[in-house]
């Protein structure tokens, strides 16, 4: 960018050449401070113009309520498929965020999501799903299909287009879950059987809990209550709702087949005075040691339910207990019995209905003893998810 000045001989010309090359240079300098400004505007707008060819990165609203965010790299296009940040939508929904190497876990209300780089299988509460693209997380986002986070996400509601991303959220609670869970069959059981497994009989599903408690006419219908034949049991008559019947007699002639035979039911239908009865026992029992009424009573509820609040009252749960223990306690979990129950019960259409990490999602005690039939596909459902009877109702029932 040099200019050519013609030379003069005179002082004064000289002098003004001088004057006059010195100003050049202080315009050569302005005008190189300037091209490499020029040269470097171009060069943002060519990487950004870059970036965006290869994720078509654009700008999107996110809605929340009267609240409106724009972000930045909220979404993406990969070989015409739709993707979402799930980072942002997280931030925005106030879901939780887990980053291990490639991977991300993301965890709202007891619900868990774990994608990881390079890869179309996600986790998504223990279920492995297929997504119809593989996740990309880097730099600080994670990308997986839009198709994906609308599906799995409960109370939130993801629209997008070309110009906009709209995340409005439905409530107060939010839950990741695979919807479309494939049920699972136990093919060494015979078909007769599985249809008793897989029972519709809708009595099955009921709910009882301290928030669903039952009154002392329930259920309605006592000629539904069997007996449990002797084999199972080591005491007086014990009653099973009739459904529930057929599948316990299975999967205990499965576990007697598999060399636990010190397994017996201990409890299962319980009369609501005898719920009352047991009850007021304990709280006789600790106060007897000296406790006071109102400690006691707090100390009982903590194990044992109010009369109208117990499972047992529905005839569809059972209390396992084996020889070698000495009362009805946690002892059971060190046993074949419970290891055998562990992976097998589902299959038989029985869960274990409290289990030690959903305390307070279902109001009581871890019960290692304790299984509660409720047919095959909610059986097949809870094994595979990990979620607890409340939380199946919850997400596949009412989260619809
Ligand atoms: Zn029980």
């Amino acid at each position: 960018m040099k200019e050519t000045h013609t030379p003069s001989a005179s002082k004064s010309v000289k002098q003004g050449f001088y004057a006059r090359v010195a100003e050049n240079e202080r315009n050569d300098k302005k005008k190189t401070v300037i091209l490499a400004a020029v040269l470097c505007v171009l060069a943002i707008i060519l990487l950004v113009v870059a970036t965006m060819t290869a994720n078509s990165l654009g700008k999107h609203v996110y809605v929340y309520g009267d609240r409106q965010q724009r972000i930045d790299k909220a979404q993406a296009m990969q070989n015409g498929i739709q993707f979402i940040d799930m980072n942002a939508l997280a931030e925005f929904a106030g879901i939780e965020k887990t980053t291990s190497g490639n991977s991300v876990t993301y965890s709202v209300n007891n619900t868990e999501a774990t994608f990881e780089n390079g890869k179309s299988q996600a986790t998504l509460n223990k279920i492995e799903i297929s997504m119809p693209s593989p996740a990309v997380v880097k730099n600080g986002y994670c990308l997986i299909p839009l198709s994906v986070a609308k599906d799995m996400l409960l109370g939130v509601e993801v629209n997008a287009n070309k110009n906009n991303t709209v995340i409005t959220l439905n409530g107060n609670n939010i839950y990741m879950i695979a919807k479309n869970i494939e049920i699972k069959y136990e093919p060494n059981i015979s078909e007769g059987l599985v249809e008793y497994i897989n029972s519709t009989d809708p009595y099955i599903f009921k709910l009882v809990n301290k928030q669903n408690p039952v009154d002392n006419t329930f259920p309605e219908d006592k000629d539904s209550l069997l007996e449990i034949p002797a084999k199972y049991r080591k005491k007086d008559t014990i009653y099973l709702y009739k459904t529930a019947l057929y599948p316990l007699q299975a999967m205990m002639d499965a576990m007697f087949s598999n060399d636990i035979d010190d397994v017996f039911v201990t409890s299962a239908y319980r009369r609501y005075d005898k719920q009352k009865q047991l009850f007021d026992g304990y709280v006789e029992k600790l106060m007897n040691k000296g406790m006071s009424y109102d400690k006691a009573y707090a100390e009982v509820l903590k194990d044992t339910a109010l009369p109208g609040q117990s499972e047992h009252q529905t005839g569809l749960c059972i209390d396992f207990m084996t020889l070698s223990m000495d009362e009805l306690d946690n002892t059971f979990e060190d046993t074949k019995a419970f290891k055998w129950l562990k992976d097998n019960a589902w299959k038989y259409g029985f869960v274990l209905r409290y289990p030690e990490d959903k305390v307070s999602i279902t109001g009581y005690s871890y019960e290692s003893w304790h299984y509660r039939f409720v047919g095959l596909e909610v059986a097949s459902i809870m094994y595979q998810t990990g979620l607890c009877y409340e939380e199946y109702l919850e997400y596949f029932e009412k989260g619809e």
